[in-house]
């Protein structure tokens, strides 16, 4: 971290400690060069991933409701509930790599490219319940997928 006031670039950290109910850690420098004192302070950097509704209303995307939604489609079929937590996981990374704003429709379509792979009752469920498409000719898409008979990977 460069010295604000001679600019040189050999500051050592003379303490650190959580700020902001540990939301930040504030560290006290020390610049080798002049003596100077400051404080930095290191905040994680989040990008919240916000989904966009067919209503077209916004809300952070629900790592929860992923979930809920893929047990529910899963009921009482043999998909674990460690193999659905790594789904939604998988749902989550693929819209975080799509951009900071997705729409309802791509995590549906997220959440069945991950569960045809997995349990084929648990995706017709999903894919039979799943409301959220914008457009009708993702779900046919995604029927005429299965129809054509895209056999499910077995684990
Ligand atoms: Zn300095």
């Amino acid at each position: 971290m460069r010295c604000p006031v001679c600019h040189a670039d050999d500051t050592k950290v003379v303490d650190s400690r959580a700020a902001d109910d540990g939301g930040a850690i504030r560290r006290r420098r020390h610049c080798l060069a002049c003596s100077y004192r400051f404080t930095t302070y290191e905040r994680v950097e989040e990008v919240p991933l916000v989904v966009v509704k067919r209503s077209g209303q916004k809300e952070p995307f629900d790592r929860a409701k992923v979930v809920a939604g893929i047990q529910a489609a899963a009921k009482g079929r043999p998909v674990s509930q460690e193999r659905i937590e790594s789904l939604a996981t998988a749902v989550e990374d693929a819209m975080r790599v799509t951009g900071h704003e997705v729409t309802s429709a791509q995590v549906g379509l997220a959440v069945l490219d991950a569960l045809r792979d997995v349990d084929e009752v648990a995706y017709v469920r999903f894919a039979s319940v799943y409301k959220g498409f914008d457009d009708a000719s993702d779900f046919q898409r995604e029927i005429s997928l299965l129809a054509k008979g895209t056999a499910p990977k077995r684990r």
